[in-house]
């Protein structure tokens, strides 16, 4: 085969069910993917970090077929490998861990394919972290064992010894166990372990399902049955669950543990969801919003020739996509951002500012207020408009508070459309049935825009949210939200995402702090 590039096949451990629990070292290869083949346990948000143009391969379940046997994996593995390709597997938590990855590094070595093993984080350490027990504590656990509880207890030929794992560490940690956890409980208390040991169920550990059973050993397969525990599951028994009492993620992290509906469209979500996951909380994202270009080739050019002539005053950018397809769009009309020079710039918050910064242009003007109000009032602070002409670059049915406010105060505006935020089509299923659930705590949204569009795919009906937050980025999306039948508990004082984030954290924070005073002293 000369002249192919030699293929590559890296082994991913993902981590546990939070997509941010990826390694770095999993994260690069991933993004340089040609073709993932992916589990079943591995985050499924993290197929989006594959290049848009990499082939996905459900090793798990395709579509009307079986789960492919492992050596269907094998061969699939091999055979990409040997087409020149860079492969990624991506496994849930460690490869080496109950993972199978050790049959199919064998499997490409003997084929001759390169490969490399990028470690992950075991679901049988973090997983239980995530429901706030540590594996190991000082005076407590000086020892785990991780025992896979697939095979049966009561037959001979199992391989695992639970006579002797009962009293032999002091920390057991199961997996795959959830189904014969009548029998493993029984083995392990025939082999000594006591019928009083703390033990804890958590399943689906680091995803907004995440749920947490705890019972003594010889309480724990009932209290399964009793919650409909699935798998995937963690069984772990031993003194360390006692302190999960201390150790809950809830208590120590305002947004630990919270399910918070991110509404804006998938472009623009990723700083929030980030901002979210690091501090533990939930984010489920619901774009509500799609932007389309929608730009009159005709007006635009008319708008660069009077840049041209530096005929404008002010340009006011109200979105950081405005930003974005104005100077996509100047640069595909073979224009650069000299045209901006006799013209003053003005964003009406940090977003703004920040995607010019990144075109390499520096706001003149930052109005403190993301209103149509305050930006034309600092807009008319900072230099009479009388007569002068201003470039509003904007959406199509974007607020006409501000177009208006500065015609009023003599000014000559001039709007120039850019996009259109549309709804999103098809939110996917599972989203909506957490919302139907009445499992989200916090909705967030970040224009009127995102209330409207969300009212909309809930056919009008908010009743499912009533029992959550309601978090605004400014005073235009509260009394959107109110007018539509909804409560805000947040409005940011910052209108940015990091000011939302912000002032949401402060209130659950106080709110947390309230309900631990109120039992204190009851
Ligand atoms: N290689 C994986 C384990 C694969 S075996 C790892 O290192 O985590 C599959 C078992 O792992 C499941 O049956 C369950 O017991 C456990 N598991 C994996 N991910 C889990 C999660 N997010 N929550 C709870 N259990 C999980």
């Amino acid at each position: 085969m000369k002249g192919q590039a030699l293929g590559h096949v890296w082994i991913i451990g993902a981590g546990p069910g939070d997509p941010s629990w990826i390694t770095a070292a999993g994260l690069a290869a991933l993004r340089r993917a040609e073709v993932v083949v992916y589990d079943r346990l591995a985050p499924p948000e993290l197929l989006s970090d594959a290049p848009d143009d990499a082939l996905l391969i459900n090793a798990g379940k395709e579509p009307n077929r079986h789960a492919m046997s492992q050596d269907e994996i094998n061969t699939c593995l091999i055979e990409h490998g040997n087409a020149g390709l860079r492969v990624v597997r991506l496994k849930g938590g460690d490869p080496y861990v109950f993972g199978r990855g050790g049959e199919e590094v064998i499997a490409l070595s003997e084929a001759g394919v390169p490969c490399t093993v990028v470690p992950g984080i075991t679901s049988a350490i973090a997983g239980l972290a995530a429901a706030g027990i540590p594996v190991t504590h000082r005076g407590v656990a000086v020892s785990f064992s991780v025992v896979t509880g697939h095979e049966d207890p009561t037959k001979p030929a199992a391989q695992a010894n639970w006579h002797r794992l009962a009293t032999a560490t002091d920390t057991l940690v199961v997996l795959m166990g959830v189904g014969r956890l009548e029998s493993i409980t029984q083995a392990l208390i025939a082999g000594g372990r006591a019928a009083t040991s703390p033990a804890a169920l958590i399943q689906e550990a680091g995803t907004p399902n995440q749920r947490l059973v705890s019972a003594p050993l010889s309480d724990i397969a009932a209290a399964a049955r009793e919650h409909q525990l699935r798998p995937p599951a963690l069984l772990v028994v031993g003194d360390v669950v006692d302190l999960q009492r201390s150790l809950d993620p809830e208590r120590l992290g305002p947004l630990a543990g919270q399910r918070v509906l991110v509404t804006r469209s998938r472009q623009q979500a990723s700083t929030l969801v980030d901002m979210l996951r690091s501090e533990g909380a939930l984010p489920i994202v619901l774009p509500t919003i799609e932007t389309h270009q929608r730009t009159d080739p005709v007006a635009f050019i008319n708008a660069v020739n009077k840049l041209k002539e530096s005929r404008f005053t002010w340009i006011a950018f109200t979105s950081a996509t405005a930003v974005d397809t104005f100077l996509d769009l100047l640069g595909e009309s073979d224009t650069d951002t000299r045209v901006f020079a006799n013209s003053r710039l003005c964003a009406v918050g940090n977003a703004t500012a920040h995607a010019l910064h990144v075109r390499g242009l520096i706001a003149d003007l930052v109005p403190e207020n993301a209103t149509g109000e305050s930006v034309a009032a600092a807009m008319i602070a900072a230099g009479d408009v009388n007569n002068q002409e201003i470039l509003l670059p904007r959406a199509e049915g974007a607020h006409p508070d501000l177009p208006t406010l500065l015609t009023q105060a003599g000014a000559l505006v001039e709007e120039l459309t850019l996009y259109l935020s549309a709804p999103a089509a098809d939110p996917t299923a599972d989203v909506l049935t957490t919302i139907s659930r009445g499992n989200i705590d916090v909705v967030t949204f970040t224009s009127s825009s995102t209330v409207k569009n969300l009212r909309e795919i809930l056919n009008g009906d908010f009743s499912d949210l009533k029992s959550a937050t309601i978090a605004c980025i400014g005073p235009t999306t509260a009394s959107t939200a109110e007018q539509l039948g909804l409560e805000p508990d947040v409005v940011a004082t910052d209108h940015s995402v990091t000011g939302l984030v912000g002032s949401l954290r402060a209130y659950l924070w106080e709110r947390r702090t309230d309900a631990n005073r109120t039992e204190a002293t009851s």
